[in-house]
């Protein structure tokens, strides 16, 4: 499938980069081209940073939220009617599976932009805090929230849509310009926003999208520039910590979503057991999601069980994965081939450590010139081993084995991440008790969902700074002033 060619969009023109430079779109599925992107260079970026500045300083973007409330719903509106192409982008361009499509990828979403809506109604701008006498006389105290200012949005592409959304919806909102800077892999999947942008109406330098095949150039000027105020990243830890470095001199305001090594804990009392294990499986989206459960923690006193049904589930998994035009199928390629080599890696890595592969294991050359891996499940995995420790974003599970309720919650916290979790048990209660142990910013119990638009989603230790969604979402977009009058 071709699409069309990927346009930047900056200062309110949707144009090709200044030297005509252009670069390939890869379907993960076939390892062919799909479309052409434009491939900015400095010079794009450049102009796109000017011109947001302009847009915060010089017009009323800021300070109007009856225009930014109904630009915002147009553009919501055209992205909605965009849903075909957005479908078929997540599939083609991002290499998702047809099951994964409809939900995670594009359905959800856009059903999310009216929450986010409701939620920017909500916000209280201004906050009355009363008198108070002091030294020089009575002060009348009002808390005011203001825009953050320039907004520079670098994402993945693992789920683009999903995480434009979270990030450019409630920035716009808030008041603040945006400069979306996209991973080089899904170009087209954020150039979609600057044409939509256009269609809407939106004033020149509010909204930029500047798509590029360097991962790291367009990135670190929006990182190191002092005009940007704010940057909002979602990607991995390393990156995170490395725009934390390159944003200290002007003292960057950093909202970072960076990677996880979940824990999904199976109780030996979880009703059906067998369910409960097979949750475990790395499978949707080929793994490749920040809050997957990666690590599966099941009781010694039943761990030969649990490695039957895994055994017996990975084998019934069979061909139900990898078929582009299979409706129901959650997992297809890896984004990339260089994905594919680093998840091969450390399943060799995994090999090598003495873990016990009991499915998958390899790339599967059978399903063509796509990027795929097998699903994969190590077994007698120890907590200390690089595949427990490291994130691999791939359809790679591990099992552990725990004594008790102490040590799940000990080997589910001995992890530098803190992203996600899930307690499966058939005492609503000590699942309970555990899950308030454990130190992520999200977490399930008995299937419950904790990632939602309404809640906060953010990680602690090194799974980032700050939060997504939900009112807490939109605060990272603000900035909060106190206004005393002397009365
Ligand atoms: P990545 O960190 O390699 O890249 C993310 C983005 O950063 C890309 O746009 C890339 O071009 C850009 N970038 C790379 N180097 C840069 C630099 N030095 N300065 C500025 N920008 C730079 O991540 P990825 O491989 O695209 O995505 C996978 C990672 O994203 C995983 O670690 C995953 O856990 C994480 N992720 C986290 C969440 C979350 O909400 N916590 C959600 C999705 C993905």
């Amino acid at each position: 499938m071709m699409f069309p060619d990927g346009k930047l969009y900056i200062n309110g023109k949707l144009r090709d980069a200044e030297n005509g430079a252009r670069y390939e779109d890869i379907s993960p599925w076939t390892g062919e081209v799909i479309a052409l992107a434009a491939d900015a260079s400095a010079a794009d970026m450049e102009e796109a940073i000017a011109a947001a500045r302009k847009a915060f300083d010089e017009t009323d973007w800021p300070t109007n939220r009856t225009l930014r409330r109904e630009l915002v719903v147009k553009l919501g509106d055209k992205l909605k009617a965009s849903k075909d192409r957005l479908m078929a982008l997540a599939q083609h361009e991002v290499g998702a599976a047809k099951g994964f499509v409809a939900g995670p990828q594009v359905g959800s979403p856009l059903s999310y932009i009216d929450d986010l809506l409701k939620i920017f109604d909500e916000i209280e701008w201004e906050k009355p805090m009363g008198d108070r006498p002091g030294w020089v006389g009575t002060s009348r105290r009002t808390l005011v929230k203001e825009a953050a200012g320039v907004v520079g949005v670098i994402t993945p592409w693992n789920v683009p849509l999903y995480i434009t959304v979270g990030k450019v919806i409630p920035a716009l909102l808030a008041g603040c310009t945006v400069i979306v800077k996209p991973a080089p892999d899904t170009p087209l999947m954020s150039a979609i926003w600057g044409e939509l942008a256009a269609e809407a109406g939106f004033p020149p330098g509010v909204l930029n999208v500047v798509t590029a095949a360097d991962p790291v150039v367009t990135g670190e000027m929006l990182v190191t520039d002092k005009r940007v105020d704010l940057i909002s990243f979602t990607g991995s830890t390393g990156v995170g910590k490395r725009i934390m470095e390159k944003g200290a001199p002007t003292l960057k305001r950093l909202f970072l979503e960076l990677g996880g090594k979940s824990a999904l804990i199976v109780l030996d009392d979880a009703p059906n057991f067998a369910q409960a294990v097979a949750m475990g499986m790395v499978t949707p989206h080929a793994g490749q999601g920040c809050a997957t459960l990666t690590r599966l923690l099941v009781p010694r006193s039943r761990y030969d069980e649990a490695v039957g049904v895994l055994q017996a589930a990975y084998a019934g998994y069979g061909d139900k994965w990898g078929d582009p035009d299979a409706p129901g199928q959650m997992m297809g390629p890896l984004i990339s081939a260089r994905q594919r080599e680093r998840v091969l890696g450390y399943i060799e890595a995994g090999k090598a450590e003495g873990a016990r592969l009991i499915a998958g294991g390899k790339a599967a050359a059978d399903k063509g010139a796509g990027f795929f891996v097998e699903p994969t499940c190590f077994v007698d995995v120890t907590n200390d081993m690089k595949i427990a420790r490291e994130e691999i974003f791939g359809p790679v599970a591990v099992v552990i084995p725990f004594e008790d309720d102490e040590d799940a919650i000990r080997i589910a916290n001995d992890s530098d991440y803190g992203l996600s979790g899930m307690v499966l048990s058939g005492d609503t209660e000590r699942a309970m008790r555990i899950a308030r142990r454990i130190r992520t910013g999200t977490i399930g119990v008995n299937f419950g969902a904790s990632i939602s638009v309404d809640l906060p989603f953010g990680g602690y230790k090194q799974s980032g700074i700050g939060k997504e969604w939900g009112m807490e979402g939109f605060d990272e977009y603000l900035e909060t002033k106190a206004i005393a009058l002397g009365v």
